[in-house]
């Protein structure tokens, strides 16, 4: 093989790998298991030719403001990131919606006295957006990160992630808005690990916001791939790795893949201590995937949630911990956390000519379950959306453990390619210095199961690759990544 760089796997962060490796004048090649390329950023016609559904990933909040990004520059690149006028929804019972939007002050406005309080919390992390962005995607502990930043997360991550977030607001909407997007964390609630990622996606949805990119995740991937093409990259996909004594002699490997994976295709090769604290990595619960064609607008009872990029379901803060809590110790919940986006709220031509347009929805459930979540998903939107069931018009359920099947680093269904606890949000994927490097000469691991771990910032893949630039190559300075470079 003539390549200086071999990258397994194809999403946000084996493609950020690649790209860097690529900027960087080294020649690279990528093998994805997969037909399609991207991993979490697939999008796909389902059910018509002339509807695309995005097959894991739908919303960017991290990918509008990673520092990879925004180097990177999708919007220079033409990829047209829409900001929804909210950002966020959480319906409530009685019709109610408690409401994120963009603007920080029409949020408080709705809020009540909690008004204040969600001012108090979020301004000064938005007045310090860049920081607290850098904080919490750098990889490790980071000696350059503005203390001011740290004191400022420090004191919300206590209060929030602890038995005291229960008392930081008066009323249900403001505690219900900040525990949504917790949930995000999928995992056992309040944590400091849940706050944490509370801080980080919520101050973001109003600031560089959740946004939709126009047509659909699928166009994130499109971006990077012609990126690595042009800098003389090649991506082989339909290939699966399953050895890596087949990259012998190329300088740098780096794996996009999580712990069991690695440990599967590294075989004899991965030392016995590598290899325990990888199998030491803990998965978390899964995700069971939702898609629909529906007919129309979903009939929210509040209508201003159909306003909304993304729509949480789960109820006053004290019923998503408890359910939250519930599916992390792998009991199923009764009624459980489902994320909702209709595209077309922000991306009207997602639609079809005759309206007909996707639903895109995933519920939290125990790790590896089985059960279609069709049913589960459609009655939780119904309730918050009386007549949604007679606009579906086809629909595609994936199970937990199914999920596994079409992407082998979302093992049981666990998205996050390892739980995100305070241990391995801190340790990913173990106690090393460098997250990226292994012992082995030239391998190193680039996926979300290293830190900072899930969600499309492209962070884990740059690092792998600024860090096998240094060893491997003695290239210290960062590549240029911007689109006119
Ligand atoms: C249903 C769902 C919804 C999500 N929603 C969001 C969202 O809205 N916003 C957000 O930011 N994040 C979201 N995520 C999470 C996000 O998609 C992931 O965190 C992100 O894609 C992780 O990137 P990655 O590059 O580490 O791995 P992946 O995206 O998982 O890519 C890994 C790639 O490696 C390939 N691969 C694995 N093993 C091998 C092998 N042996 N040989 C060759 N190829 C291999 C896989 O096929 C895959 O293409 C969602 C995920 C899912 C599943």
């Amino acid at each position: 093989m003539t390549a200086d760089v071999v990258v397994v796997g194809s999403g946000p962060n084996g493609l950020a790998a690649a790209v860097t490796m690529a900027r960087a004048g080294l020649a690279v090649e990528v093998f994805e298991a997969a037909e399609e390329i991207g991993g979490g950023l697939r999008s796909k016609a389902l059910f018509r030719a002339d509807v695309v559904h995005d097959v894991c990933s739908a919303v960017h909040p991290m990918a509008a403001a990673s520092p990879f990004f925004r180097e990177f520059d999708l919007v220079a690149r033409g990829v047209e990131l829409l900001r929804p006028e909210i950002s966020y929804a959480h319906p409530l019972e009685g019709g109610r919606a408690a409401l994120a939007f963009h603007s920080l002050a029409r949020t408080c406005e709705r809020l009540g006295p909690d008004g204040r309080r969600w001012e108090a919390l979020m301004r000064p992390l938005l007045d310090r957006s860049r920081g607290v962005v850098d904080l919490m995607l750098s990889g490790r502990p980071n000696p350059a990160a503005d203390p001011l930043v740290a004191l400022l997360l420090a004191g919300r991550i206590l209060r929030h992630g602890s038995p005291l977030a229960t008392r930081q607001f008066a009323g249900e909407e403001a505690a219900a808005l900040l525990s949504g997007v917790a949930a995000h964390v999928v995992g056992a609630m309040p944590t400091p690990a849940s706050a944490a990622v509370a801080l980080l996606l919520g101050h973001l949805a109003h600031g560089s916001g959740w946004p939709l990119p126009r047509g659909g995740s699928g166009r994130i991937a499109e971006v990077l791939a012609a990126d690595l093409a042009a800098h003389g990259g090649r991506i082989h996909p339909g290939q699966r790795v399953t050895d890596l004594r087949r990259f012998a002699g190329v300088r740098a490997v780096l794996l996009d893949v999580g712990a069991r994976e690695f440990l599967t295709i590294g075989q004899e090769l991965v030392p016995a201590g590598y290899r325990r604290m990888l199998r030491a990595l803990r998965n978390g619960p899964g995700a069971a995937k939702v898609d629909y064609l529906v007919s129309g607008p979903i009939p929210w009872a509040e209508p201003l949630v159909g306003r909304a990029g993304t729509v949480h379901l789960g109820g006053i803060q004290r019923e998503v911990f408890r359910q939250e809590t519930a599916v992390a110790r792998g009991r199923h919940g009764d009624t459980p956390f489902v994320l909702v986006v209709d595209p077309c709220a922000v991306d009207p031509g997602r639609a079809a000519p005759d309206g007909q347009r996707p639903v895109w929805a995933y519920a939290h459930v125990p790790n590896g379950d089985p059960t279609d979540p069709v049913e589960l998903v459609t009655a939780r939107i119904e309730h918050y959306a009386p007549g949604f069931r007679d606009t579906v018009v086809a629909r595609r359920g994936v199970s937990a453990a199914a999920l596994e099947s079409y992407n082998p680093n979302y093992v049981g269904g666990d998205i996050a390619s390892g739980a995100v606890t305070v241990k391995q949000s801190l340790l990913r994927p173990g106690p090393r210095w460098d997250p990226y490097r292994t012992p082995m000469r030239g391998v190193y691991l680039c996926s979300a199961a290293a830190a900072p771990g899930p969600g499309v910032h492209g962070m884990s893949g740059y690092l792998a690759a600024r860090s096998a630039l240094r060893r491997e190559f003695g290239i210290r300075s960062a590549p240029p990544l911007g689109p006119a470079e």
